[in-house]
């Protein structure tokens, strides 16, 4: 029987991981199904249960439904723990496994496919929802010289920075600074990632364009679209990328946990491009 897979999500009529999932599945020969899923908004838990007693074998989680997944996962993985949301479950010998793959998809997006090398270099974040949370750990382990978190609401991105204090302290990593756009005067970086979600609402950051170092890299997590921070940091010279390899790649990692195969991504992501 081919096995199944799914993504669930709402909305998520517009999810690209049935595609993803299928070209993977293709190239590598794996008998699998892969579909979209819309969870109630109060049905989440029931949806994976109909799911599970239908035979599915493993789910990716979209937005809304994060950290429910994180309290559904009966074992969670230690990158799960870090990030306190869950974006892959699989299922069997009746447990739920709870892991995150965006963080380690995005960090292979940077090195693999755009060459940016991480360790020694001045990283700023942008944002501090769910998407910044759950790659902040994954981008320390690559020893940057420096981290900075900036939010709208600074209290948050402080927050989120002392919320890591002791596991870096732990881990000998490098201690985080977090606050508000206000904050970044006089700084400037080699790596600046925007997390947040203004990119969706057409909605310009109050970013100083210091805060691109010459030769940085400006990255959007943000896919599909030419947000104002790209054309903000193509005016100042940066380059750019957005975040389709980040969903190709937190999918080839999701793909490797099910089916111990790791897919090529590059392919998909040249496919993907062309629409
Ligand atoms: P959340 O809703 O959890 O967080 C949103 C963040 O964006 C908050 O920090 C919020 O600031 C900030 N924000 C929202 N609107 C504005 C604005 N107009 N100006 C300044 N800041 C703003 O979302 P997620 O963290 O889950 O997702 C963030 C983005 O990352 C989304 O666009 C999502 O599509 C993308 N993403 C891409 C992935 C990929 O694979 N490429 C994977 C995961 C996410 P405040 O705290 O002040 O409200």
């Amino acid at each position: 029987m081919t096995d199944r897979y799914a993504v669930l999500g709402n909305p998520i009529g517009h999810s690209k991981s049935p595609r993803i999932h299928a070209l993977f599945a293709t190239q590598t020969g794996q008998d699998m199904g892969y579909e979209a899923l819309l969870a109630p908004l109060d049905g989440f838990a029931a949806t994976v249960a109909e799911f599970v007693a239908a035979g599915g074998r493993g789910a990716n989680v979209t937005v809304p439904f994060k950290e429910e997944a994180f309290r559904l996962a009966s074992r969670r993985s230690p990158r799960a723990e870090a990030a306190g949301a869950v974006n892959t479950l699989s299922f069997g010998n009746g447990e739920i496994v709870g892991d995150n793959t965006d963080g380690a998809g995005l960090v292979r997006d940077l090195k693999t496919n755009l060459g940016c090398e991480l360790a020694g270099r001045r990283i700023l974040l942008l944002g501090a929802g769910g998407a910044a949370r759950g790659v902040i750990l994954p981008l320390l382990e690559e020893q940057p010289a420096r981290f900075v978190i900036a939010n709208r609401t600074a209290e948050k991105a402080a927050r989120l920075a002392g919320e890591f204090t002791g596991e870096t302290a732990k881990r000998g990593l490098i201690p985080l600074q977090g606050g508000g756009f206000d904050d970044l005067a006089g700084m400037s970086f080699d790596l600046v990632i925007n997390a947040t979600s203004a990119g969706l609402s057409d909605t310009a950051l109050p970013l100083p364009d210091t805060a691109f170092a010459p030769g940085s890299l400006a990255y959007d997590m943000v896919y599909g679209r030419e947000t104002h921070f790209m054309a903000q940091a193509r005016r100042a010279g940066c380059r750019v990328a957005d975040g389709l390899g980040m969903l190709v790649e937190q999918a080839a990692e999701a793909f490797f946990l099910w089916r111990g195969v790791r897919p090529q991504s590059a392919p998909v992501i040249a496919a993907l491009r062309q629409g």
